[in-house]
C-alpha cells in the first residue's frame, strides 16, 4: 500500500488523456464555481445544443466529478440554489436529479444490471468479428455525426447528452446493433461511465425503460442542435420499441448494518464516493484509510486514469482530514483488508455505500470472508440517497413532483 502518496497538480495533468477533466476535488469545485452563474436561464435555453468538442456550451461538464462523488449532488444543488431560486434553476436541478433517480431505480432493481451484464457478455461473443459492430465502434459507418461522436468519445471520454441520445438511437434503430453492446461501448470510453445512468439511458432510448416509448434521432433535430454541423442521411424513420421478459417489481432498498461508533475502525474508500470529508468528521477516529483503486471495477482506460489520479489526491485529503495514514491499493482482496485490520487492531471497516455495480458486487463477496475473521464491513449511505432513492419506484415524473419537498428535507430550496 502506498501511504500518503500524493501527486501535485502537474502530475495530475500529466496523467490525463486530455485536460478537460482534471482529476481532483479542487477541479470539481472550480468547475462548479465557474458554472453557477449560468445554471439558470442560460442552461435551460442552451443545454440541448452540442456545439462540438472545444467549443463552449451551456452544460456544466460536472459529470465525471459527480459520478465519482469528488463533488456531491448536495453540494452542486446547494451551490446553484445559493445563486438562483429553484424556479430559475429548475431545469438544471432536475438534470442532477435524473442521476439520483437512475441510481435509486437501479438500486431497487439490481437484477436489471445483472441481466445487462449477461446480455453484454453473450452478445460480445456472438458479435466478436461483426463488421458492422467494428465499423460503428471505430466511427467508420459513413453516417455523418455518428462517426464523429464515436471518435469524439474515444478521444475525449465525454459526449454531450444530446449526442449520447442520437448516437444510441442510430446504433439501435438505424444500424440495428444490440443495445447492450452500445451501452458497453460507452462504458468502455466514458470518463463518467456509470452503471445506472448509462444502462438505464440506453434502455430508455430502446423503449425498454419506459415500455414502448423510444427515442428516434432525426436529421432535422441533429442539424438544429449541432448548429448545422451534421445532417446525416439515411437514418431510420421509425423506432419500434425493443421488447424483453418482464423485469418484476422493485425490491426494498438494502438494509445496512448499524455502525458501532465506540469501536475503532478503518475507512475503506472506492471510486464510488471520493468525498469522505462530507460524511465523516475528523473526530471519527479512523485508525487508517485504504483507498481501493482497482482497475477491474472500471470498464475503460479513460475512467481508470481519472480514478487512479483522483485516488492519489484523495489519499492526501483523507490523511490530512482524519489525521491518520491513508494509502492507495490497486487490488482489493480479503487478505489485504484482514491484514490491515489486524495491523491497526480494528474489527470494524467502514465504507461509503457502493451502489449497484462492480464495486458493490466485490464488497458483497468480501463480507462473508471478513466475517470469518470477526471483522464487519459497515456501509454508510448518504442522507441524499436515503432521502431520494425510495421515491424512484415509478417514473421520473412522479419522482420530480416530490423534488421541492425532498430538497427542503435536505435543507435546500
Ligand atoms: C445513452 C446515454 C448514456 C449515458 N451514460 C451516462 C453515464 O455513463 N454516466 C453519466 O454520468 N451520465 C450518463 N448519461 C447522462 C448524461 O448524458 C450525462 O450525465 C451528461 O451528458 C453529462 O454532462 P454534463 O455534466 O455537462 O451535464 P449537465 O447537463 O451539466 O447536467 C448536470 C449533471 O446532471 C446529471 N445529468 C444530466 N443529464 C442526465 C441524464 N440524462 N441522466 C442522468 N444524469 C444526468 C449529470 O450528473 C450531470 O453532470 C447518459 C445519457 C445517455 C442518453
Amino acid at each position: 500500500m502506498r501511504m500518503q502518496s500524493g501527486i501535485g497538480t502537474k502530475g495530475i495533468a500529466a496523467l490525463m488523456i486530455n485536460t478537460t477533466f482534471l482529476p481532483s476535488r479542487a477541479s470539481a469545485l472550480d468547475r462548479l464555481t465557474g458554472f453557477v452563474p449560468a445554471a439558470g436561464r442560460l442552461y435551460a435555453g442552451g443545454r440541448n445544443t452540442d456545439a462540438g468538442p472545444g467549443h463552449p456550451g451551456a452544460v456544466s461538464k460536472l459529470s465525471p466529478y459527480l459520478r465519482h462523488r469528488l463533488i456531491t449532488e448536495h453540494e452542486v444543488v446547494a451551490g446553484v440554489l445559493a445563486r438562483h431560486d429553484l424556479a430559475e434553476a429548475e431545469k438544471f436541478v432536475q438534470e442532477v436529479l435524473w442521476r439520483t433517480y437512475w441510481k435509486g431505480w437501479l438500486e431497487m432493481r439490481p437484477f436489471v444490471w445483472h441481466r445487462f451484464v449477461e446480455q453484454r457478455d453473450s452478445q460480445r461473443e456472438a458479435f466478436k468479428d461483426d463488421r458492422a459492430l467494428l465499423d460503428a465502434e471505430r466511427g467508420l459507418t459513413g453516417i455523418e455525426g455518428f462517426d464523429d461522436w464515436a471518435r469524439e468519445l474515444m478521444q475525449t471520454g465525454y459526449l454531450h447528452n444530446h449526442a449520447r441520445m442520437w448516437f444510441a438511437s442510430i446504433w439501435i434503430f438505424t444500424l440495428r446493433l444490440p443495445w447492450a453492446l452500445g451501452a458497453d461501448f460507452f462504458l468502455r470510453h466514458l470518463v463518467d461511465a456509470d452503471a445506472a445512468s448509462n444502462t438505464l439511458s440506453w434502455r430508455w432510448v430502446a423503449g425498454l425503460q419506459t415500455v414502448g416509448k423510444t427515442y428516434l434521432a432525426t436529421a432535422d433535430n441533429i442539424a438544429r442542435y449541432t448548429n448545422g454541423r451534421f445532417a446525416p442521411r439515411g437514418l431510420a424513420t421509425e423506432a419500434v420499441a425493443l421488447t424483453e421478459a418482464a423485469i418484476g417489481p422493485a425490491c426494498a432498498l438494502q438494509d445496512l448494518l448499524p455502525r458501532d461508533p465506540a469501536q475503532p475502525s478503518l475507512l475503506l474508500l472506492t471510486h464510488e464516493d471520493m468525498n469522505p470529508e462530507s460524511v465523516f468528521p475528523p473526530s471519527t477516529g479512523f485508525r487508517s484509510v485504504i483507498i481501493a483503486s482497482d482497475p477491474a471495477w472500471l470498464w475503460g482506460d479513460c475512467a481508470r486514469q481519472f480514478v487512479d489520479a483522483a485516488s492519489s489526491e484523495l489519499a492526501l485529503r483523507a490523511c490530512s482530514h482524519f489525521n491518520c495514514p491513508a494509502g492507495v491499493i490497486h487490488r482489493l482482496d480479503a487478505a489485504t483488508l484482514i491484514a490491515s485490520a489486524k495491523a491497526t487492531g480494528v474489527k470494524q471497516i467502514i465504507t461509503p455505500f457502493a451502489p449497484v455495480g462492480p464495486v458493490a458486487d466485490a464488497l458483497a463477496r468480501l463480507v462473508p470472508v471478513l466475517a470469518q475473521e470477526g471483522i464487519t464491513l459497515v456501509a454508510v449511505r448518504r442522507a441524499w440517497d436515503s432521502t431520494f432513492w425510495p421515491h424512484a419506484k415509478k417514473g421520473f415524473f412522479a419522482f420530480k413532483e416530490r423534488m421541492p419537498d425532498l430538497l427542503r428535507e435536505q435543507g435546500l430550496a
